[in-house]
């Protein structure tokens, strides 16, 4: 049986109908930057719980989950209601494998999202060690429509903090757009927009990439990448390219 603890909720952003950011404070175990933890509400006298990556870096507070809501889940519709002050509950022991610590040395990191999946690169690069090890990083983020771009206010102080070494990319799948990749993550790999856009090689010999998404996305980029010669990264088997599937 899971041990839940409540959590109280701080702030709630609301990005737009369906993209809801909850903060709050909670005694969770430590976790690595890219973990888990699950959150659930008591909902007809049974708790529902769904996993939900943490957003913010482990020595930050209060603690942030970023999540999509589901008009006919369950959970996310209630979660997305609560106000500061308010409590929901969450299983305080991380899990998870989508951590830098698992990969192995490489020049540059890719971390590629779509959607809401983006929280957990977010927490990644606000920690030391995606600079410390890496060249370049580049963060790519595909979503519908611009007004989905969260986090943009976290991503401009990432690239402030760190100019030359990071690069950001954003896809836009459903808007006409200029200047912008206007196609999926594997589309864009497969005909070199992603490289000549960031004027970096995505090959097996200079980077790692780490994917995180809905698992057709995961499927999908995986193949493109798989046409470079990358191969996915294993730990009994190193390759290139982490993802994990959580839901
Ligand atoms: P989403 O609908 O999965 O993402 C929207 C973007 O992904 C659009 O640009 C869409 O392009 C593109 N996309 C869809 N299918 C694709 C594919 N097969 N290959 C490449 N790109 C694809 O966003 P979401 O609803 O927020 O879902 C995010 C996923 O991440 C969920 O499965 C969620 O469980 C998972 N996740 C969430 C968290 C979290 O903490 N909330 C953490 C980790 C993972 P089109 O416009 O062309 O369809």
């Amino acid at each position: 049986m899971s041990e839940w603890v409540q959590a109280t909720v701080v702030e709630r952003i609301r990005w737009n109908d369906a993209l809801i950011s909850l903060r709050f404070e909670a005694e969770l175990d430590p976790f690595k930057a890219g973990q888990f933890i699950r959150a659930g509400m008591d909902v007809d006298g049974e708790r529902i719980g769904r996993p939900y990556s943490m957003v913010n870096a482990p020595d930050e507070r209060p603690h942030e989950i970023y999540f999509n809501v589901v008009r006919e889940g369950p959970l996310s519709p209630r979660l997305a209601q609560l106000q500061p002050g308010e409590h929901f509950w969450v299983v305080p022991t991380p899990n998870g494998f989508l951590t830098l610590d698992e990969i192995p040395e490489a020049r540059h990191l890719w971390l590629l999202a779509t959607g809401t999946a983006i929280g957990p690169f977010l927490s990644i690069l606000k920690t030391a060690a995606p600079w410390s090890r890496f060249e370049k990083v580049v963060l790519g983020y595909s979503v519908r429509t611009r007004g989905e771009l969260s986090y943009q206010g976290t991503i401009q102080e990432i690239r402030q903090r760190h100019p030359t070494q990071f690069q950001f990319v954003p896809f836009i799948t459903r808007e006409p757009c200029d200047d912008l990749l206007c196609q999926r993550i594997p589309a864009c790999i497969e005909s070199g927009a992603l490289e000549r856009k960031t004027g970096l090689d995505l090959t097996p010999e200079t980077a790692h990439v780490m994917l995180c998404g809905n698992s057709s996305m995961l499927q999908d980029t995986l193949a493109s990448l798989e046409k470079r010669g990358m191969k996915r990264h294993r730990r009994r088997e190193p390759g290139h390219v982490s993802m994990e599937k959580y839901h």
